[in-house]
């Protein structure tokens, strides 16, 4: 959801849309597939996947080959099971500034996210949203 140094994007990374939404990410196939394959256990054990057969199953206990029978992903304790109430993986870096501890290979509902822009993510409390919206009425 927010952005990194490199990112052409009006995001000031104050972590808010992580902090209210990141509990109820879910990744693609394809997201997983990638962690899969790079390994990245420290992801996946925080998904679970429910399969048209049988109960759901921590995505660190998948293989690819499993994949194609997986009709939903839901983020999850990996010890308890639970729910969670933040996303594991924002990382607080300043008083009022959060990065993305995954940021290079987080789902693809976070890429796509754009608060500022009228649509699905549209979030009024994006204080990015609020500056454009500043710098606009400055213009009219
Ligand atoms: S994965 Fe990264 S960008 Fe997505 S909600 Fe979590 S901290 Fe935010
Ligand atoms: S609420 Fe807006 S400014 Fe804050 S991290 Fe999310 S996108 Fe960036």
């Amino acid at each position: 959801m927010e952005k990194n140094e490199t990112d052409d994007e009006p995001c000031e990374q104050c972590g808010l849309c992580c902090r209210i939404f990141g509990p109820g990410i879910t990744p693609t196939i394809s997201n997983v597939y990638i962690w899969m394959e790079r390994g990245r256990t420290d992801i996946l054990r925080w998904f679970l996947a429910f399969r048209e057969d049988g109960e759901p199953l921590s995505c660190a206990d998948l293989g690819p080959e499993d994949l194609c029978s997986v009709v939903t992903f839901e983020m999850r304790h990996p010890q308890t099971g639970d729910y969670v109430t933040v996303c594991p993986f924002l990382r607080r870096v300043a008083k009022q500034r959060y990065l993305c501890g995954i940021h290079d290979v987080k789902p693809e509902m976070c890429w796509n996210y754009q608060p500022w822009i009228w649509g699905e993510t549209y979030f009024n409390r994006c204080p990015a949203l609020r500056a454009q919206q500043k710098r606009s009425r400055r213009f009219d």
